[in-house]
């Protein structure tokens, strides 16, 4: 397999990896960075984003990613469109294979490969998407104020963008398949006590309705039982929060993950647990998940890429 040495293998090209790439770049590190399936990646499938700073009547998420990627390629970061397959992160310098056919021998390895939102698989929620339903409260809430959302999920996050959302709204269902939430009891109390959170326990969702965007969920309530309730709810907002898959598969045998599959980093840097490899962005951080903080991310991984290489004399 053709071979090729480089000093600054960044993998993703979300804000975290355009942020490492800017960084590496102005560093000398001449990076590389391989883009994956999604060149941009999630903001790229979004329209308005009001909360990046620098941006202040918003930018959209296409044009706030090909901003980023032209200034990664202005200070000399190669862009390339490639997905890394395979990695050997046993010794250095780190073996990552892109597309099956390319072997990047990188001293250094940025992974910001990102984390997928999962959803619950109704074609509506492809139909609706940017149009009604979201992933991100944070990022999409503000444009729900006064109005009506459901929020998927009997989770700790879920109870979380309930809540958030509940400031914003004026009413939230809370959609939960079991009859019991899972989240913690302190979150569970917040939720069933909060005037304008209804939860709805044993309804499943069938799928979104709406001429303009969502505007209306068909329910069913205790699914295949003999007492199978169906009804529609009114809405104006889908959220999801059932959880997020980090892609850090390839690299899991390697470095230290939770068992969700977030990379665990070193206290409150990129370092992971083999030297001259970071990971920057929503694939080692289950908590914030946003644009910024990857970006905020990216930028560290880059600067210990940086200082690596110099106290290793590479
Ligand atoms: C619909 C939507 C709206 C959002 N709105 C906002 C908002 O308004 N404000 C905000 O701050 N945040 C928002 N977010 C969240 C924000 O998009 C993420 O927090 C941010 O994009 C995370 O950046 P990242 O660089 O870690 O990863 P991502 O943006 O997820 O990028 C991951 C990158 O890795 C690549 N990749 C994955 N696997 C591989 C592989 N094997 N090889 C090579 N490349 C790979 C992908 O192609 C992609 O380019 C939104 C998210 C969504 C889904």
């Amino acid at each position: 397999m053709k071979t090729e040495k480089v000093r600054c293998l960044i993998i993703g090209s979300g804000p975290a990896g355009y942020t490492a790439a800017i960084y590496a770049g102005r560093a000398n590190l001449s990076p590389v960075l391989y883009e994956g399936l999604q060149p941009g990646g999630q903001l790229t499938t979004t329209t308005e984003v009001e909360n990046f700073p620098g941006y202040p009547e918003g930018i959209t998420g296409p044009e706030l990613m090909e901003d980023l990627r032209k200034q990664a390629e202005r200070f000399g970061t190669e862009v390339r469109f490639g997905i890394a397959t395979a990695a050997d992160l046993s010794a250095s310098p780190y073996k990552i294979t892109i597309d099956e056919e390319k072997v990047i021998e990188a001293q250094t390895v940025i992974i910001s490969t990102g984390a997928t939102a999962k959803y619950l698989g109704l074609d509506d929620e492809k139909k609706y998407a940017g149009m009604g339903v979201s992933a991100c409260a944070t990022c999409d809430g503000f444009f729900y104020r006064k109005k009506v959302v459901a929020v998927v999920g009997g989770g700790d996050t879920a109870c979380e963008e309930a809540i958030y959302l509940a400031g914003l709204a004026s009413k939230v269902f809370l959609i939960v398949r079991k009859s019991f939430l899972r989240a913690s009891k302190i979150m569970q109390d917040r939720v069933i006590n909060h005037e304008k959170i209804e939860v709805l326990f044993e309804h499943n969702t069938l799928g979104l309705f709406g001429d303009n965007g969502v505007e209306g969920a068909h329910m069913v309530k205790r699914m295949g039982e003999a007492d199978e309730e169906r009804y529609d709810i009114a809405i104006d907002g889908f959220f999801l929060a059932i959880g997020h898959k980090p892609n850090s598969e390839i690299f899991k045998p390697y470095v230290e993950t939770d068992e969700v599959g977030y990379i665990i980093t070193e206290g409150n840097s990129p370092r992971t647990k083999v030297p001259g490899v970071f990971a920057a962005g929503d694939v080692a951080d289950s908590h914030y998940r946003q644009a910024i903080t990857a970006a905020g991310s990216g930028c560290k991984a880059a600067m210990e890429a940086e200082r690596y290489l110099s106290e290793k004399g590479l």
